[in-house]
């Protein structure tokens, strides 16, 4: 067995970890493992060597039933403008002109990142719109098409908890809570002739899910493997050979697995 590891108080997590905890717990805690997360340092493994993998992560699923699927175009009105952008992201849609883009500070209090101090929680969405009513919502861009293979692709569950966690930073760095939030999707290999996007309520439950998830993840110290072929052949800690309980081979070549054995304490 490894010696017990001390976590911080308060673990730091971003919607991505819900996203890969969702998928597998063990690939969150290999990431973690190697990069610094918010203010928490790089740590070794969390996972005991003897750990036994599981058939899916224990996360259980947000609220999934109010979500909308819809084909076509963003609705968006003229009188919408964009007050926030990642700028780290490229290759988003210009779904504004120039003049209706107006930029909030209050979302750049913290750098790049909306951070929620309370829940010890930080993380990006591509865009927020504000309406004129002053409404506003958070928006997750795909650059993948909504409804051919949009479930074995991509999974409605795991676009539901990403919109709920960028609602919740949303809130925090406005204080205007969302009403719901967007995963757009741009069809860029079908040149947008399949655009869709999916509209996430935002209430008291998703709320309540997100906080409950937090915890849920915070007071796992096992974090075990879930392997399954689908997530497996697509994880990055399997393409550059760091996990020994992979149920598919990696989609890209491993580089140079000794060295990075060593940077995650032999796991
Ligand atoms: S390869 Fe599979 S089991 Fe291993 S960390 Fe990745 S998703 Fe989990």
């Amino acid at each position: 067995m490894q010696a017990p590891m001390i976590l911080p108080a308060l673990e730091h997590l971003t919607p991505h970890d819900l996203v890969t905890y969702y998928r597998c717990p063990y690939e969150m805690e290999l990431h973690h493992s190697r990069h610094a997360v918010g203010g928490s340092p790089a740590r070794g493994p969390l996972t005991p060597v003897d750990v036994v993998p599981v058939h899916r992560s224990p996360l259980f699923d947000p609220p999934t039933m109010r979500a909308r699927a819809i084909e076509g175009r963003l609705d968006l009105a003229p009188t919408d403008t964009l007050v926030y952008v990642d700028e780290g992201e490229r290759d988003l849609p210009m779904l504004f002109p120039p003049e209706r883009v107006r930029l909030d500070p209050a979302l750049r209090a913290h750098g790049a990142n909306l951070s929620d101090p309370e829940l010890g929680f930080s993380g990006r969405p591509d865009l927020i719109v504000r309406r004129s009513d002053g409404s506003v919502f958070p928006v997750e861009y795909k650059s993948t098409h909504l409804f051919v293979g949009y479930h074995e692709a991509h999974g409605r569950v795991f676009d539901v908890l990403q919109a709920i966690a960028e609602c919740r930073l949303t809130h925090q760095a406005l204080g205007v809570k969302p009403t719901h939030g967007i995963v757009l999707y741009g069809d860029v290999a079908g040149s947008g002739a399949r655009e869709g996007w999916v509209e996430v309520p935002y209430g008291d439950a998703e709320e309540r899910w997100l906080k409950v998830a937090l915890a849920q993840i915070r007071a796992d110290r096992v974090r075990p493997p879930a392997p399954s072929e689908r997530h497996c052949s697509g994880c990055e800690p399997n393409a550059e050979g760091l996990c020994r309980y992979a149920a598919a081979r990696p989609d890209r070549p491993a580089p140079n697995r000794a060295t990075l054995l060593t940077a995650v304490g032999g796991a």
